[in-house]
């Protein structure tokens, strides 16, 4: 029998089935020990969905609560063995972390994209802004990030495609590109003036949308944590 609550679900309008981390014991010397993936199907007695969430950014994405209220969930719906959720998460987080990392680098490639040619294209005092110092500045320094950010992708990716990945990697791979995400998107709107604001624009869109990078998938302060605990810390 189920009993709790889970906000910011992605995709959860449309789930016809979800994967429940629910604590299936309490044993006070091995908390993670109690945990178990329990799956609850739409239209199960107390399953039920909440208000979409209006979100800053990520707009074609639904994001809702689910609550569980006296849930019967039969034991074929058990995934895995009980008690071991919390290492099947250990593994399966790592190529969350690093699939929002691929997402972040593409991003701010694209923001670098736009800005390239929008400030080819605008004209201030009489001369393109892409004639200015300062805008070639900004961009290359962009640019060298987010060749920076694709090689330790790349690195991660090869080590997940071989199996190697570990958390400590997946970790900083999502800490250093999604923060060049949140660095490089803010450098590109800020040559767009004040169009960048504008949501029309897609690199107003792009701002919007990398906020939740360093938040979902574990915050870049939890990154930091698991990192530093690698480093025996
Ligand atoms: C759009 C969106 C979609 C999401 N989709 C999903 C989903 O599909 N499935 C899912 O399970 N989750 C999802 N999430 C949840 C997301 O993973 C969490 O919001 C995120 O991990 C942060 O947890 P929290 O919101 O509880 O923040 P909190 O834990 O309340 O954190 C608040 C602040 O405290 C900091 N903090 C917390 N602990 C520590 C610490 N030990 N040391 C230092 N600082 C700390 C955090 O970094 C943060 O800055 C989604 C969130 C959003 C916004």
């Amino acid at each position: 029998v189920l009993n709790g609550a889970k906000t910011f679900i992605s995709g959860g309008v449309l789930a016809d089935l979800v994967i429940v981390v629910a604590r299936t014991s309490t044993d006070p010397e091995n908390r993670r020990k109690g945990l178990s993936l329990l799956v609850v199907e739409d239209g199960m007695e107390g399953f039920e969905k909440g208000r979409m969430l209006d979100k800053i950014g990520l707009k074609t994405q639904d994001t809702i609560e689910l609550s569980f209220c006296d849930v019967r969930v039969p034991v074929a719906n058990l995934l895995g063995e009980e008690g071991e959720a919390f290492s099947y998460l250990g593994s399966n987080l790592a190529q969350e972390r690093l699939a929002i990392a691929v997402g972040s680098v593409a991003q701010a490639r694209t923001a670098l994209e736009l800005t390239v040619d929008y400030v080819k294209e605008r004209k201030a005092f009489g001369t393109p802004v892409a004639s200015f110092q300062n805008t070639k500045f900004e961009l290359a320094a962009v640019a060298a990030e987010v060749e920076a950010g694709q090689a330790m992708l790349d690195r991660a990716l090869a080590e997940h495609v071989r199996g190697e990945l570990s958390v400590a990697d997946a970790a900083k791979t999502k800490l250093f590109c999604t923060e060049l995400q949140a660095r490089a998107v803010d450098r590109c709107l800020q040559l767009f003036g004040g169009y960048g604001y504008v949501l029309e624009y897609p690199i107003a869109r792009l701002y919007c949308d990398a906020r939740v990078s360093r938040i979902y998938g574990g915050t870049s302060e939890v990154m930091k944590l698991i990192i530093s605990k690698s480093l025996g810390l």
